[in-house]
């Protein structure tokens, strides 16, 4: 027979347990969780973040799990051992709401890591860099983010229009570069302050926002919009954001002074110190430069005729949208190997690998092994050491090792021949780069 007091004991630890137990399963469900994607983030060569992300201090960190709590995009943190480790930093999109919700301060968001550094241009607190009327705003500065965009750049407006100097009437005040979150409001604040402006825009006006996953949840803070008023939502889908952009644009008519389809290719100081620059369609005298031109460089081109239809594209954010078609992938780097084995996931789909080299080098190894597969088992044509020489919207021609050409029909083009990244133009202009491995943005 159990006395009173073991029975007691028994009674509380079946308590305990019929309580615990649902949480610590759950837990545990979590934690082989994260431990299958951090494996899987290992296998293809771990992740090297371009830009801000999270680091746990283990020293310090009590496995509260706000961080994961709140982070709203996929497998960025996990909870392993009982502690929130970094899973995969590339899907960080610097929100910093981790950083907030830690309640002993163990998470930090850096730049770059010891491997790979990131570079950033030096600039002051409004804005500018070390080259007199040259700004920098928005992500290329390091700060992510639609907010911090918008407000970086309206910020950077006010500045300028408290400068009181005079443009002569045949130059620009101010000539944006870029026209996602951060050349957009440097534009509507230009209009609002009537000043003379021009704004240079490679694509369309949108910029990253455009290449957000189709239907993607977008967090943000309420933004103030010079000569519109404020935007108060903290969550909207991406299509319903840039639907309010185009609005924004319609009732500012801010359109008039935006050159979509035209890219900046330099600029050299002229006379009175004013700028002339270059872009792909003309040359433009202006006092001051404004840079928005975010952090994801420019796509090389491989220069061949057709490069510029409907059906080239440089990179790939829905396979599903590509089902039932001839596709074409260029390129023998990771990029294009995960695009192609994407798009042959997808069914009925006849892709194919055209490389300029026989084999592929330095890849992940689980691409090496997966594309190899694909190739082996015919579910990737490998056009090896092969150059396309022209596209049209129902074919690829391409010219072999042998200098022989071949035509096939073809719906799709991906090129992925790595990129120009927006460091060297920034030299060239004389700007100071600071190189972060794995730091804060500001000490
Ligand atoms: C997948 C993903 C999800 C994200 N989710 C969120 C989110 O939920 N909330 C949030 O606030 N932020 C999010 N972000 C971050 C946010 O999109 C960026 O911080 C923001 O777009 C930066 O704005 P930007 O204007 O500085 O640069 P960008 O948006 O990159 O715009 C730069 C523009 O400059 C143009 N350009 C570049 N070079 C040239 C040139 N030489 N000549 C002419 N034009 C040029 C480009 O075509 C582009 O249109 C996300 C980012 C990604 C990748
Ligand atoms: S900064 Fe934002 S996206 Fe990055 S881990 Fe923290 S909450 Fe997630």
């Amino acid at each position: 027979m159990l006395d009173e007091t073991t029975l007691i004991w028994l009674v509380a630890g079946l308590l305990v347990l019929v309580f615990m137990l649902p949480y610590y399963l759950k837990h545990r469900k979590a934690e082989r969780k994260a431990e299958a994607a951090l494996e899987k983030v290992q296998a293809q060569g771990g992740a090297e973040p371009a830009s801000l992300h999270p680091v746990v201090n283990p020293n310090i960190c009590i496995g509260a799990a706000n961080c994961m709590a709140v982070c709203p995009e996929k497998d960025v943190l996990g909870l392993i051992a009982g502690q929130a480790v970094t899973i995969n930093a590339t899907h960080c999109v610097g929100h910093g709401l981790c950083e907030r919700s830690c309640p002993v301060e163990a998470i930090q968001l850096v730049l770059g890591t010891a491997k790979r550094g990131v570079d950033i241009p030096r600039i002051q607190e409004n804005f500018e860099t070390n080259e007199d009327g040259i700004y920098v705003v928005g992500e290329l500065g390091g700060m992510g983010l639609i907010r911090n965009a918008f407000e970086q750049a309206r910020q950077c407006v006010e500045g300028i229009v408290q400068e009181k100097k005079r443009t002569p009437d045949d130059a620009y005040d101010v000539l944006i570069v870029g026209c996602g979150p951060a050349g957009l409001a440097a534009s509507l604040n230009c209009l609002h302050h009537n000043l003379r402006f021009v704004t240079i825009e490679k694509e369309d006006i949108g910029g990253t926002v455009r290449y957000y996953p189709r239907r993607k949840l977008v967090m943000t803070f309420p933004i103030h919009v010079p000569g519109y008023g404020k935007l108060t939502f903290k969550q909207i889908s991406k299509e319903d954001l840039i639907a309010t952009w185009e609005d924004i644009i319609a009732q500012t008519n801010v359109d008039a002074h935006i050159r979509t389809g035209e890219m900046f290719e330099g600029a050299e100081r002229g006379r009175d110190g004013l700028f002339v620059v270059r872009t792909s369609q003309s040359t433009y005298t202006t006092r001051r430069i404004v840079l928005a031109i975010g952090r994801r460089g420019i796509p090389r081109k491989l220069g061949v005729s057709g490069e510029n239809s409907p059906n080239v594209a440089y990179s790939l954010l829905e396979p599903d949208q590509y089902q039932q078609c001839r596709v074409t992938v260029v390129g023998g780097g990771d990029s294009a190997i995960e695009a192609a084995l994407a798009l042959s996931e997808q069914p009925g789909n006849d892709v194919r690998l055209s490389y300029r080299k026989a084999k592929f080098s330095r890849l992940k190894p689980l691409n090496q092994e997966r594309i190899e597969d694909a190739i082996m088992n015919g579910r990737i044509n490998f056009l090896r050491e092969t150059n396309l020489t022209e596209i049209t919207e129902a074919s690829v021609t391409y010219r072999g090792a042998e200098g022989e050409s071949h035509t096939l029909p073809n719906d799709y083009v991906f090129i992925f021949a790595g990129g120009t990244l927006p460091t060297a133009m920034l030299k060239d202009l004389g700007i100071t780069i600071d190189t972060k491995f794995g730091e804060p943005l500001r000490a």
